[in-house]
């Protein structure tokens, strides 16, 4: 996020008012921009990851964590620090021939949460192999750095949320009452969000355009002594201070849900999300397709989200509760009443899997599209008259069904087509899997694609693993000219999919069966291939379904032979018929590309250990953050088996996230200095060789 502008943020009522003129002056920003960058050629492959933290409270002898919520303060020390590259900080490099790293300090973000941190890179990572390398050292740099500029009993930490966050008594440093006046939680302060106006008018904004409070219900999981139903014996029924009060007192809060009630409980969440540039537009659009029926294969493989306002959740990841935490549309939009004063049904919410293909590509069926997508059709007649194609227009004219939530009065005195803040105001409040971001309104930079949907790792050699993972898979694309496309509605069903417990071993995505297809010239893979690739013969234009079938992870990811000869035991269900036909695997076609390309053997090495913790990922010899939270959870002395996280168990879990970062921080990833982390470690990293 860039910086934000202060202004007088409108009210919703008259946001609304204003909504169809800021939507007009985005389509002329975006055509401006269109029409100067689409022939940009030669951009560099460059791209960068954004790292988000929470920002706790522990001391050892403290029996308590808490969320400090001294965001503003500590981005003011990072910013009044002018060299940020502290004597302490010096990042531990792999072994080897070191990179000489030429990277500015890093940059810190203010975020959602008043309790959260971002950071990303003091500039873009380049296409080098050995700069890959350099990720990991400077993800260590930046958390050392952020913890550098804290009280010492403040710690940044990985955790994609913090698991008493809405709980009954005190989760947060400073405290402050619930219930205000842009919320209006029963369980969250106005005070959790970031006092920027830009944040608590988003929130209050999307409540009010509603009609009523955001309701995340998370279903609970289930254990041996969980009442059942279970209720949320948190909510009250009793509050009379806001009309939204009555929000549970009319069916908000179900049974055997955790209940939740405003943004904070999605937006809260940390992500690791990771922006390519592409060298066209041409190549943005392919790396938007094809990287998108890979959003929840990611998301399942980086599960890391099992608990909610204390207690344990029956799912795994993040991504449904930002959905229904910022999910703006109202009743008739939602199909609950008819269609009066609202233009559309709108089937998903402003945070989603992605709705689009925008690629012109061959091979893009129209089979593939989604029957039930949303345009304002005006608006893609504007962009069609201003010589935009149809498919890039049909993207932008689904993501203009939108209203701008935050609009302010200083922005509406006069169009200005040297800027693009009108088109970013809805472009970024569309909060999907897979963004195509435009060049800037300087149009200084390249067409990009950012990728969205994973969640943060509790250690920055997991980070870095998932971010070059990411990178290499997406050279893959490029270089093979790999075909991924499936129809966005099964997409859409894997997102699903990824939220189950386990879903990285229980679970079946579909996935597309032949990466190679014959209807184009696809470039050889390269000689010396540790892993041949299969070939098939081509069938351009059978039925759809018979292009994908039902995979594990482990086959997605390692290929079937791997999957064949690690998963005899497995909880994945017994193979049907067609499904164990030959799949390559995407870690052995990342292998075949680094074999057809010149990588010097220490990076290969280095590369290898991220490729391997992938690897074990998905084969479940290693474990996901979330079912390494569980098993903490489940094998803590204060834990009743009632799916209760109390403040005992959520203070040591806290204090071990918070060792295992002192334990990495340490160097050497964690070869014999980490003590009694060991045991904790080991299910959770592959760092022990
Ligand atoms: P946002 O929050 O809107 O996604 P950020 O500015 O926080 O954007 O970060 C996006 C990421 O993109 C950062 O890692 C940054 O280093 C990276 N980045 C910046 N410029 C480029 C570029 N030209 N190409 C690729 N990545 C870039
Ligand atoms: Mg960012
Ligand atoms: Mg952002
Ligand atoms: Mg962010
Ligand atoms: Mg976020
Ligand atoms: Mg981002």
């Amino acid at each position: 996020m860039g910086l934000l502008a202060l202004g007088t943020a409108l009210d919703w009522p008259d946001a609304k008012q204003q909504a169809h003129l800021v939507r007009s002056w985005g389509i002329k920003q975006l055509l401006e921009i269109w029409n100067k960058a689409k022939g940009k050629e030669r951009d560099a492959m460059l791209w960068g990851d954004e790292v988000e933290y929470l920002v706790v409270t522990y001391s050892k002898d403290d029996p308590k964590v808490l969320l400090s919520l001294r965001q503003a303060d500590i981005l003011q020390a990072l910013a009044s620090d002018k060299s940020l590259s502290k004597e302490g900080c010096a990042p531990p490099l792999p072994d080897g021939p070191h990179p000489q790293s030429s990277q500015p300090p890093p940059v810190f973000h203010p975020e959602f949460g008043r309790f959260m941190l971002e950071a990303t890179p003091g500039k873009p990572w380049g296409i080098e192999f050995k700069e890959l390398l350099e990720v990991e050292p400077n993800m260590k740099l930046r958390r050392c750095i952020a913890k550098d500029h804290m009280l010492p009993n403040e710690y940044p930490i990985t955790l994609t949320t913090f698991p008493r966050l809405g709980s009954p008594g005190v989760f947060t440093d400073p405290f402050y009452p619930v219930s205000g006046p842009k919320l209006r939680s029963q369980f969250v302060p106005d005070e959790i969000a970031n006092p920027h106006i830009r944040f608590p008018t988003l929130a209050a904004n999307i409540r009010s355009r509603r009609g009523r409070k955001v309701q995340v219900n998370v279903p609970v999981f289930r254990d041996e002594k969980t009442p059942w139903p279970w209720r949320d014996p948190t909510v009250n029924y009793d509050l009379h201070q806001w009309p939204e009060d009555d929000d549970v007192r009319n069916g908000a809060a179900p049974d055997n849900f955790i209940h939740m009630d405003a943004m904070a409980f999605g937006m809260g969440s940390c992500c690791l999300q990771i922006t390519f540039q592409a060298k066209n537009l041409t190549e943005g659009r392919q790396m938007y397709d094809q990287l998108s029926p890979l959003g929840p294969i990611m998301l399942a493989l980086t599960a890391a989200t099992p608990v909610y306002k204390g207690f344990l959740a029956d799912t795994d990841v993040r991504w449904n509760q930002i959905s229904k935490a910022v999910d703006d549309r109202t009743a008739e939009e939602l199909g609950e009443k008819p269609l009066v004063n609202d233009r559309w049904r709108i089937p998903k919410s402003r945070y989603a899997s992605n709705s689009t293909y925008i690629s012109e590509d061959p091979r893009l069926r129209p089979e593939y599209l989604d029957p039930d997508l949303v345009i304002d059709e005006n608006i893609k007649r504007q962009l069609l008259d201003g010589g935009m194609d149809d498919r890039l227009a049909t993207h932008f004219a689904h993501l203009f069904i939108r209203d701008p939530i935050v609009i302010f009065n200083e922005d509406l005195k006069e169009l200005d087509l040297n800027k693009t803040d009108h088109f970013e105001n809805i472009q970024s409040t569309n909060w999907q899997h897979m963004r195509f971001k435009p060049p800037p309104a300087d149009n200084s930079i390249g067409w990009r694609v950012e990728f969205r949907p994973m969640e943060i790792q509790i250690t920055d050699f997991e980070n870095a693993a998932f971010s070059v993972f990411m990178v290499l898979v997406t050279r893959v694309i490029l270089s093979f000219d790999l075909n991924f496309y499936i129809p966005i509605k099964k997409v859409d069903e894997n997102m699903e999919t990824a939220h189950a417990r386990d879903a990285v071993l229980t679970r079946k995505f579909y996935f597309r069966r032949n990466l190679f297809p014959a209807t184009r010239k696809s470039r050889s893979p390269g000689s010396g291939t540790s892993t041949p690739i299969p070939s098939r013969p081509p069938t351009p234009t059978g039925p759809v379904e018979d292009e994908y079938r039902l995979m594990s992870i482990n086959e997605i990811i390692n290929g079937t032979a791997y999957a064949r000869a690690t998963t005899s035991s497995s909880s994945v269900p017994e193979p049907e018929e067609d499904e164990d036909e030959d799949f390559p695997g995407l870690i052995p076609l990342v292998e075949s590309y680094l074999d057809s390309v010149n990588v010097d053997v220490v990076t290969r090495c280095e590369l290898a250990t991220y490729l391997d913790l992938i690897r074990k990922r998905a084969s479940g010899e290693l474990w996901t953050a979330a079912r390494w939270i569980r098993h903490f959870v489940a094998r803590h002395p204060a834990y009743q088996r009632d799916s209760t996280v109390g403040e005992r168990i959520t203070r040591d879990l806290v204090e071990a996230v918070v060792k295992i970062g002192q334990c990495e921080a340490s160097g050497e990833r964690f070869r014999g200095l980490c003590g009694e982390e060991v045991p904790l470690l080991e299910k959770l990293l592959a760092g022990f060789r």
